[in-house]
């Protein structure tokens, strides 16, 4: 792995890019990026492309120059992809992959199969804004860059809590702090605060979950009619899988909101050991051990049923591996 200086050569346009319904740590990724190349190589032509960002992000230095569409004859000699889990998720600029003269995609998604120019995937690390910033020499980073980095870091670890981070993370976030960036507010304002709407739809979703397998499964689903009557959008439900995953004897939440007639976009994340990517990936979707998502089309009733039956499959196999450890436990003692 090189420095990002490498992939620079003989190169003059570059776009960045994300991936669809773009969440902090995509945001932050691409905007880290973009403010590093445009302040250290002012010489480069460089290009943002994500789908519309929520009005949180705002902060973010350049977060008008972000694009949410592109030129007909677009082309560019190298794009930058990241956190993209996988080919079909580009947003925007997806159709542009192919004519580029270089991609290089850095992400943390075990479920993306690459066939990129340069491919980095790290599914041990928390999150792509931590791959990215391997790349990047910690002198030539500005407070704004890190700005946004630490907050990419920050929204995909749940502000530092999941399994997923580890000494490296923190020791990449105190870095970041150094750089004099105000870390509690990015964390307050984009991660905790909430407007109404988004409050009251979170509200609704708790009310209406169900537990299953003895509790070990919470969902809740969003139908299309409740985001129109609380005047919500797919961006105002972000936080509502990690708060049912809060509840206390759960292993896994699955929570469901309506994209459209009979098809629903799926979000999941576990606990402990249930692999959820797993589970997305049968429906053609991916993701993380301990957080995924797919969509899937038919009744909700039928598609939580189908996912069911994935769970069901890997809590057999756990209990199998439970018993079978207590039998050599016993065995040994
Ligand atoms: P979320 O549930 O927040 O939408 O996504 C959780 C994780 O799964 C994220 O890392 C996201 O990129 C990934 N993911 C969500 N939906 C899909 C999907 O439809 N396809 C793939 N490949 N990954 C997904
Ligand atoms: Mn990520």
């Amino acid at each position: 792995m090189e420095k990002i200086a490498a992939y620079l050569e003989e190169v003059k346009k570059i776009a960045i890019a994300g991936h669809v319904n773009p969440d902090g740590d995509c945001i932050g990724s691409c905007m880290g990026m973009y403010l590093y190349l445009t302040e250290n190589y002012p010489e480069l032509d460089v290009d943002v492309f994500l789908e519309e960002p929520k009005e949180v992000f705002s902060f973010l230095k350049d977060f008008d120059k972000i694009r949410t569409g592109h030129e007909e004859n677009a082309s560019y000699d190298l794009m930058i992809l990241l956190d993209i889990s996988s080919r079909d998720r580009v947003g925007v600029v997806g159709d542009l992959i192919d004519s580029a003269g270089k991609v290089l995609c850095l992400d943390h998604h075990r479920t993306n199969e690459g066939a990129y120019t340069w491919f980095y995937n790290d599914p041990e690390a928390s999150s792509t804004a931590e791959v990215v910033y391997r790349f990047l020499d910690p002198e030539k980073i500005s407070e704004k860059c890190a700005e946004a980095l630490y907050m990419g870091i920050a929204h995909d670890t749940g502000i530092f809590q999941y399994q997923n981070c580890s000494p490296e993370t923190m020791c990449v976030a105190a870095e970041l702090m150094k750089k004099g960036i105000p870390h509690s507010w990015i964390i307050d304002r984009t991660y905790y605060q909430k407007t109404y709407e988004e409050n009251q739809i979170l509200g609704r979703a708790l009310i209406e979950s169900f537990l299953f397998f003895g509790g070990k499964v919470i969902v809740s689903v969003v139908r299309e009619r409740t985001m129109k009557f609380f005047g919500v959008t797919p961006k105002d439900m972000d936080g509502i899988v990690s708060q049912l995953r809060n509840t206390i004897g759960v292993e896994v939440a699955v929570f469901l909101y309506e994209t459209d007639w009979l098809e629903y976009k799926v979000s999941m994340r576990s606990k402990d050991y249930v692999d959820v990517s797993r589970v997305a990936a049968v429906f053609g979707g991916g993701g993380h051990a301990r957080a995924a998502g797919c969509t899937i089309q038919g009744m909700h009733r039928d598609v939580i049923n189908a996912i069911a039956k994935e769970l069901d499959l890997q809590f057999r196999e756990h209990d199998e591996a439970v018993k079978r450890q207590e039998k050599n436990d016993e065995e040994d003692g």
